[in-house]
């Protein structure tokens, strides 16, 4: 093992993680803020990135990064790494895919059930001295209801799962990417439909697909109106995923019961968003993996696909395969099983 090896951290990441690069004798360069800015001097003479979501990685940063071997990222998207600029340079480049999969899955329940039990609604009511509010019965519940994912990997599929175990809903999804093994085998717990049905059958809609040019905006007037009105939608991927002018409409006009969103079109999110005006919305700031076990875990992860690299081994997730041809890369061998 080379014990030259520098890796630019353009945000901090946990202790734990650190521990371990120190100890594989890596030196770490933490910019102070993660701006194109602050991070375009820091770039040169660096091995590594380990990229959290502060920052996009262009290809034009990447250019002042020469010596640049692995771009790692503590999550599961890829939408801030320019993946064709880094393939173009033959940069590996590496995602958390998996890790914080039950984390997330937790999120994305915990926003379900705080919707249909309407939990911020009685809380607010309780502190206005309405204890009266539970005659209205106005939770629902899960059991019964039709699970809908739009996406059947990783996340949605154990969200699909839990829900089955739990509340025994039934579930649907649509991903055309899901294999023909997957479908077999799923084929008792799971109904692969068309996205039109996927929509109109739902009553609780669950968003697990990357942010991609054909996801962006997936979800707009159109599939929304195909909603029922006592439909709620849950967005713990990514916001452009849904076009929130178009969601706005939608539960402003109680076109559909609610929503709860993890990610939005804009973040942060400005005080003039006109989503923080609905009572129909639950909302938290992109935390869903931001658990105090899962960042360790992220963190830990990224730093050992950044040195599987340095080690000649190949990472985990590499979500630019093609480079590990290249005459870079052509020496790497497999990891071990994790
Ligand atoms: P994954 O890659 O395991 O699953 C994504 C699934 O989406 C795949 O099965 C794929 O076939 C499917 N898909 C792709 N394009 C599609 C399309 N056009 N229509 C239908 N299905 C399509 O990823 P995952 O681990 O399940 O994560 C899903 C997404 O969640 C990630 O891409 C990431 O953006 C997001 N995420 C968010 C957080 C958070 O903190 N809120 C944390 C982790 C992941």
């Amino acid at each position: 093992m080379e014990h030259s090896k520098r890796v630019l951290l353009p945000q901090p990441i946990e202790a734990e993680a650190v521990e371990v690069l120190e100890k594989a004798g890596i030196e770490k360069i933490v910019a102070t803020d993660p701006s194109p800015e602050t991070v375009r001097p820091l770039l040169n003479n660096v091995q590594g990135v380990i990229l959290r979501t502060g920052i996009k990685l262009t290809g034009e940063l990447m250019d002042l990064a020469q010596e640049l071997q692995v771009i790692s990222r503590t999550g599961g998207g890829l939408d801030n790494v320019e993946v064709d600029a880094a393939t173009k340079k033959n940069i590996i480049v590496t995602s958390n895919l998996g890790v914080n999969t039950s984390s997330v899955v937790e999120h994305a329940l915990a926003l379900m059930l705080a919707l249909i039990k309407q939990i911020p609604t009685m809380d607010r009511a309780i502190r206005n001295e309405d204890f009266q509010i539970r005659y209205k019965n106005l939770p629902r519940d899960l059991r019964g209801k039709t699970l809908g994912l739009l996406g059947f990997g990783r996340i949605g599929s154990e969200l699909g799962r839990s829900c089955r175990e739990l509340f025994d809903m039934r579930v649907i999804s649509h991903d055309p990417y899901v294999s023909e093994t997957v479908r077999t085998a799923c084929k008792d717990r799971v109904a692969f439909v068309e996205r039109e049905e996927l929509f109109g059958r739902s009553d609780v809609l669950s968003i697990h697909v990357p942010l991609t040019a054909s996801t962006h905006h997936a979800v707009g007037e159109e599939a929304l109106a195909l909603m029922k009105p006592s439909a709620i939608i849950i967005n713990t991927a990514r916001g452009p995923i849904i076009d929130q002018t178009a969601l706005f409409h939608a539960l402003q006009k109680r076109k559909i019961a609610g929503a709860g969103l993890d990610v939005f079109e804009q973040e942060p999110v400005s005080g003039d968003n006109p989503l923080l005006g609905l009572d129909n919305i639950i909302m938290t700031p992109h935390s869903a993996a931001l658990t105090k076990e899962c960042v360790v875990r992220m963190a830990v992860e990224a730093v050992n696909c950044t040195l599987a690299v340095f080690n000649g081994r190949i990472p985990p997730n590499v979500a630019n395969p093609h480079v590990l041809a290249s005459d870079r890369w052509k020496h790497l061998v497999p990891a071990a099983s994790r």
